[in-house]
């Protein structure tokens, strides 16, 4: 992805006011931004910005719908049941938490933990666009309906996008359940972990291959 940077004002302090302390990355400087942005009513009910964290170089790229409660306290992604279920998904095939980025399309909670509205999704995607511009992950795992169908740009059913590799721009990407329903829905457990197999033996593919290039559709 080649655009423009969308949020082009400068980050806050230069690496010069840091010493001791390591410089600031890309993602600090996009982070520092958006914990201002106001350009939703969302911003107004937030009580923290929750921006995403992970590892900046990371591969795999998670994405969510939305900060639900514990998330606007804490100002991290996934920190509540769903997380704790998410961070046992991902060792199911090997990664910890630090391996990864995770991040959500909507960056402040919906109130009551409605579904995003498509002006809130359309006003906060950029600064998801521009997590991945600056990660480059290789794959990218959609968790749940709304961050497929947002990403993916359609309105396919769970059932027509999970178990298999989507491509999408650059990425590979794995569409699953989200985590939160599997809470209220344990059937959908196993297919789940299916489709987290395929995700990590694609991943070690692409990884032995250097690349994912050669997997366009
Ligand atoms: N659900 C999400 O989609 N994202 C979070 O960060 C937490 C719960």
């Amino acid at each position: 992805m080649n655009q423009e940077p969308v949020f082009a004002r400068q980050g806050p302090a230069p690496e010069a006011c840091r010493p001791g302390q390591a410089p600031f990355s890309d993602l600090d400087r996009l982070g520092n931004i958006a914990v201002e942005c106001r350009k939703c009513r969302l911003s107004e009910l937030r009580n923290r910005v929750v921006f995403g964290e992970g590892d900046p170089h990371a591969r795999l790229f998670v994405i969510g719908e939305a900060p639900g409660a514990d998330e606007d306290a804490q100002g991290r992604p996934f920190v509540g049941r769903s997380g704790q279920l998410l961070d046992r998904i991902l060792l199911s095939v090997g990664f910890e938490r630090r391996d990864v980025y995770i991040g959500n399309i909507i960056k402040c909670r919906p109130p009551g933990n409605r579904n995003p509205q498509s002006d809130e999704i359309e006003c906060c995607k950029p600064w998801l666009m521009e997590q991945l511009d600056i990660v480059k992950p290789k794959m990218l795992l959609l968790l749940g309906r709304v961050a497929a169908n947002t990403m993916l740009g359609n309105t396919m059913s769970m059932g027509a996008m999970r178990g298999r590799i989507i491509r999408w721009r650059e990425f590979d990407c794995v569409v699953t359940y989200h985590p939160a329903a599997l809470l209220r829905n344990p059937n959908w457990k196993r297919p789940c972990w299916e489709d987290m197999q395929m995700l990590r033996a694609h991943y070690d593919r692409i990884g032995r291959e250097g690349g994912n290039e050669e997997h366009d559709e």
